[in-house]
This record gives C-alpha cells, sequence and structure tokens, in this order.
C-alpha cells in the first residue's frame, strides 16, 4: 500500500496544477521548483486545505478527498501534520501545551498527552522551554517546537513547506541536522518543499520538480541533482556530487579511492554519504598537477559549454579511471581554457582542494 497518492488538477485564473504522484510509507518526497510553480498548492490538497476542480487524494488505504462524490475529510481528520516556513505556534499557550495540543483534540488524557509532549520536546532539545511562552524564544527555537507540535499526533504524513527557509544562517545546519533525525532516520513519511539541493540531498529520497504545476522530472534524489534535465534542477543542483562510505578524512568511493573533504557535524566513518563541491573549486590541468590540492583526477574531457564568463567543462571516465567521474563539471575561465589548450576528448586533471569538499550523510 502507498503512504499516499493523488492525481489532481486544479484551475486558478493564470495557473492550473495537474500533478499524479504517490509515496511509499517511510519514504521522504523533496518536491522542488520555481516560485509560483504549485509546491504550496500541492500540500493545501494534500492537507486537505483546497479542494481540486477534478481528481482524488488517497492516505493510505483511505480516500480524503474525490471530486467525484464531493468528498473532502477537512485537515484535522485526515492524519496530516503541516509544518509551514514559520510554524505558527499558539501565541497563548505554554510550549508543552502547544505539543500536547495534537494529542488532546484526539481523545487522549491529558497525563498521556503531557508526557508524549515532554518526550517530543526533549528530542528536538526543547525541554527547557516547556513552561515558556513562545514569544519568549528565538525563530529557530520556535521552529523546533513547531516540529515537536506537528509530530506530536503522529501523523501518518508529515508536510514540511520550506521549513528551513525562515531560520538565520546560523540555525539552519541544526535544523537540518533535527529534520533529517525527526523525519528521515525515524523512516517518517513526508513531503519537503525546498529551494536547497543539499536539503534534498540531506533528507529525500526521492525528488519531484514542479514547473508551472507540472512535474517535469523526478526520481531518486542523487540521481536527479547528478543528472538533472530540467533546467530548474540543473540551476538549484549546479554541484558535484560524489557518492560513496564515509570514512576519516573523507568518502571512498565504490571502486576505492577516496575523496579527502571536510564531514559535517551529523556524518560518522561508515555512513552513506557523498562528497559536495562546486564547479567553481574545480582546476584544470592538462598534465597531472603537483603541490597542495590532495584530490587529483584523471579524466576525459567530454563537453564544453560556454556559460555566461566561464565555461563549464564536463568530465567523462578515463582511461583505466573510475567510473564515478562521468559528469563532474569544472567552472574555468575563457582565459584559462585558451592557456590549457586541449579539446574535447582529451585526458586532463581535475583537482580540487580538500577543503573545498562537504562529506554529507544521505539517506535511501
Ligand atoms: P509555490 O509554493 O511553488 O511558490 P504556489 O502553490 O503558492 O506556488 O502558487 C501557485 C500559483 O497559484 C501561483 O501562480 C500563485 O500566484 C497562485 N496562487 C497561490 N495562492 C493563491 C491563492 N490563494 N489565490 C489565488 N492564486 C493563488
Ligand atoms: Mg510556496
Amino acid at each position: 500500500m502507498t503512504a499516499f497518492e493523488l492525481a489532481v488538477q486544479l484551475r486558478r485564473p493564470e495557473f492550473t496544477l495537474d500533478v499524479a504522484i504517490s509515496a511509499e510509507p517511510g519514504e521522504v518526497l523533496a518536491v522542488l521548483g520555481p516560485n509560483g510553480s504549485g509546491k504550496s498548492t500541492l500540500l493545501g490538497v494534500l492537507a486537505g486545505l483546497l479542494r481540486p476542480d477534478s481528481g482524488y487524494v488517497r492516505l493510505g488505504d483511505r480516500l480524503v478527498t474525490d471530486t467525484a462524490s464531493g468528498l473532502l475529510v477537512p485537515p484535522h481528520r485526515r492524519g496530516v501534520g503541516l509544518l509551514a516556513q514559520k510554524g505558527l505556534l499558539f501565541p497563548h499557550l505554554t510550549v508543552l501545551a502547544n505539543v500536547a495540543f495534537g494529542p488532546r483534540a484526539q481523545g487522549m488524557r491529558p497525563a498521556a498527552a503531557e508526557e508524549r509532549a515532554r518526550m517530543l520536546l526533549a528530542e528536538v532539545d526543547a525541554a527547557e522551554f516547556a513552561g515558556r511562552k513562545p514569544a519568549k524564544l528565538s525563530g529557530g527555537q520556535q521552529q523546533r517546537v513547531a516540529l515537536a507540535r506537528a509530530l506530536a499526533p503522529e501523523p501518518s504524513v508529515m508536510l514540511l513547506d520550506e521549513p528551513l527557509a525562515a531560520l538565520d544562517v546560523d540555525a539552519t545546519p541544526a535544523m537540518r541536522a533535527l529534520l533529517r533525525r525527526m523525519i528521515r532516520d525515524a523512516k517518517q513519511t513526508a513531503v519537503l518543499v525546498t529551494h536547497s539541493a543539499l536539503d534534498a540531498l540531506v533528507l529525500a529520497d526521492r525528488v519531484v520538480v514542479l514547473t508551472a504545476g507540472r512535474v517535469v522530472e523526478q526520481g531518486p534524489t542523487r540521481e536527479v541533482l547528478a543528472r538533472p534535465r530540467s533546467p530548474f534542477a540543473a540551476r538549484i543542483a549546479g554541484l558535484n556530487l560524489v557518492p560513496g562510505t564515509a570514512c576519516a578524512g573523507g568518502l571512498r568511493t565504490a571502486d576505492g579511492p577516496v575523496v579527502f573533504g571536510r564531514g559535517d557535524a551529523d556524518v560518522a566513518a561508515g555512513d552513506r554519504a557523498v562528497a559536495v563541491f562546486p564547479p567553481s573549486a574545480v582546476a584544470v590541468y592538462a598534465d597531472r598537477p603537483h603541490g597542495s590540492p590532495r584530490n587529483v583526477l584523471s579524466v576525459r574531457l567530454a563537453a564544453m559549454e560556454p556559460r555566461g564568463d566561464t565555461v563549464r567543462l564536463r568530465a567523462g571516465a578515463g582511461p583505466g579511471g573510475p567510473s564515478w567521474v562521468d559528469g563532474l563539471a569544472a567552472d574555468v575561465t575563457p582565459a584559462a581554457m585558451a592557456d590549457l589548450g586541449v579539446e574535447p576528448g582529451a585526458e586532463v586533471w581535475f583537482a580540487v582542494k580538500a577543503t573545498e569538499v562537504e562529506i554529507h550523510a544521505v539517506g535511501g
């Protein structure tokens, strides 16, 4: 059985959402797309806040929206949790009462609801705020409490609408790590709307890319981001990704070689991980470079694409070299390209400093 399945059309004067998607139980689905592409509208349809013009939504084995019969189960009877950009808490209730609210509304006894609320507050590192009112918390602290509140009624599906967007940059890594623990590792089925390739990479099993209300691309996160086919996915991805296993000092790839890099706080040796670095961090040489950069890869130059004031070079696997270099990108200036004096098909060297490479644990 799927965790949810929907096929809907929703028409507005200048916009039509026309989407059919589903998710397996425990799967985290990232929804990416430009502003106005219909991401929040899609979440609204799933949550029961919006009635589509035609189609249906099924949660587990339960039909919750069906335009043919006029069925529209209201949001609070669907068993979905919603965490918006700014998780809205009831201002007049304490943090503890906010989190206990959902279980209480489901009929749980006060003591049991409070116990569940305290447990969740501890899990999101907010136990100490239990007695405070939301206004006495920072934005990041409020968002952690809002996550606990959304999870408290044990939703079958969590809907997260850009949950990191309103946080200041200092609070973002901690919240991302928390979402990873509470959603991904806990196998909570979830739909995550995000603008960030990194969020999708760290949190999602699968990615759906919306453009103008339609799905233009979908697939496993790493495939979509490593081989984007839609302009939007290419623009937000724009990163080099190398899959493997985290190890001391970096990441071990499937065929042996290590990519040296810096692990984030969340990654431990043995975790499935990706090494991530931007094309601008890659230097390209005709002859094997000696000296500081620790990652030196032999590649075949597969393609050259002009991009504004730089040239993007695409690597193909070199003779006898590892296959994972295929598709890696390097951005160089036209002057550097002229100095290099090579054509597609040539064997060149890609060099990346270890300090430019981030190692992130991934799921799936
Ligand atoms: P996203 O979340 O991807 O930025 P939305 O789902 O919010 O996109 O919006 C999709 C389209 O619907 C946009 O053209 C937007 O202007 C329009 N829209 C969003 N909300 C409403 C609304 N309440 N009433 C009318 N049009 C809306
Ligand atoms: Mg939106």
